[in-house]
């Protein structure tokens, strides 16, 4: 019997253990290996610590260590509007990192108290009594764990919410896929690409260690290869380079269009970062939202683990009130005239003065 049961050790589910792993009696449950050269769940990601994260770890008092960044690091957002041929670069402070070594490195601050068990699959959830029965499977067989409260860190295609909660109305579905191609000549940017021919979201383009990654976050049914492509060959004409293609991969991210498709679970059951629908609905950023839902979860159960449900609703509100916000913003960054007429101004850009070498 366990007090809690975490399914999933992604970034909030890992800050969760890590807060309340001396606290509480926690087990851990996550598919990925977390181990180098092991793991066939990696997670797709842009591996990008935006400030808003960047905070979150000062406020943690967290440094991260030298193995798990890459280079380079960035400064800049060169922000490309097909829809109104326009250009800018903005200021903007990235830490690169290698999204599997960060995870990894963040499920090693979990205090030793904390049971984990990786390579495992959870699969459902019963209340029986007063208490939360959870089935996973480990090895192929069927296992269960009991607990006072579960909590669904499980990301974007989150099992847990879909049992607790059918996300009524949902958050907007979107296919992400990144394309990995051999770079010998990094770009010292991000990319940000409004298209709306390809995306009613946005595209961008991440250096990565002799890698340069080309991403989007796509309609699912709406011709998603032909339009990757055709974003492909429309990057090709602004002069990126494309050259061997190493890997590419997909996953599902739901864009919050508004507060009420966030789902943050009930009683016995409480939702924390992607799996409660929290990532930015303007830029896809979620690192922050996953840190921050987890120190939200995190305050309520230390005062009260059998009565926690309002206290963490009351700790979201500021988080609940960044979404409003970023989904205001969203109007001026999506809609192609807005985009124009602060793109015109060059509003808050800087001048570029790169030489090409
Ligand atoms: C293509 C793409 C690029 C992105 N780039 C960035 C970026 O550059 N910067 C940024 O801040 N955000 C980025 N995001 C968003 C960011 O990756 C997520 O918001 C963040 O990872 C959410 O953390 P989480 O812990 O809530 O979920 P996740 O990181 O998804 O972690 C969920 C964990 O649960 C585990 N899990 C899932 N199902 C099960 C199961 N049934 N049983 C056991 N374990 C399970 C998974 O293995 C995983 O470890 C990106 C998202 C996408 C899709």
């Amino acid at each position: 019997m366990f007090d809690i049961i975490v399914v999933g050790g992604g970034p909030a589910g890992a800050t969760l253990a890590r807060l309340l792993g001396k606290k509480y009696k926690i087990l851990l449950l996550e598919k990925r290996a977390f181990e180098e050269d092991k793991t066939d769940h990696i997670k797709s990601c842009g591996g990008l610590i935006a400030p808003d994260a960047q905070l979150m770890l000062a406020k943690f008092g967290l440094g991260i260590p030298k193995p798990v960044l890459l280079s380079p690091q960035l400064f800049a957002v060169r922000t490309i509007d097909i829809d109104n041929s326009l250009e800018r670069y903005y200021q903007r402070h990235y830490i690169n990192v290698d999204r599997e070594k960060f995870d990894r490195w963040l499920a090693e601050l979990i205090p030793k108290k904390v049971k984990i068990i990786n390579n495992c699959i959870y699969k459902s959830f019963e209340e029986r009594d007063d208490k939360v029965v959870v089935n996973y499977s480990y090895n192929g067989r069927k296992k269960e764990a009991k607990a006072k409260i579960l909590v669904g860190a499980d990301g974007a295609f989150s099992k847990v919410r879909r049992q607790v909660s059918n996300f009524d109305p949902s958050p907007q579905l979107y296919i992400a896929i990144q394309e990995w191609f051999k770079s010998d000549r990094p770009l010292d940017y991000y990319g940000a690409i409004f298209d709306s021919e390809i995306t009613s979201f946005y595209s961008w383009t991440i250096p990565k260690e002799g890698y340069l990654i080309l991403g989007s976050a796509l309609k699912p049914k709406d011709r998603v290869n032909q339009k990757f492509n055709l974003l492909k060959q429309k990057m090709k004409n602004h002069g990126f380079k494309f050259e061997k293609s190493i890997k590419l991969n997909g996953s599902y991210l739901y864009r919050p269009l508004s507060n009420k498709q966030i789902s943050i679970g009930y009683k016995r059951v409480a939702l924390i970062g992607e799996a409660a629908g929290f990532i930015s609905p303007s830029s896809a950023e979620g690192l922050s939202y996953a840190f921050k839902s987890s120190l939200a979860l995190t305050k309520a159960l230390k005062n009260d683990i059998d009565d926690y449900h309002a206290q963490y609703t009351r700790n979201l509100k500021p988080l609940m009130q960044n979404i409003l916000w970023k989904n205001t913003k969203s109007i001026a960054m999506y809609n192609n005239f807005l985009r124009k007429i602060v793109m015109k101004t060059g509003l808050l850009s800087i001048k570029s003065e790169r030489i090409e070498y």
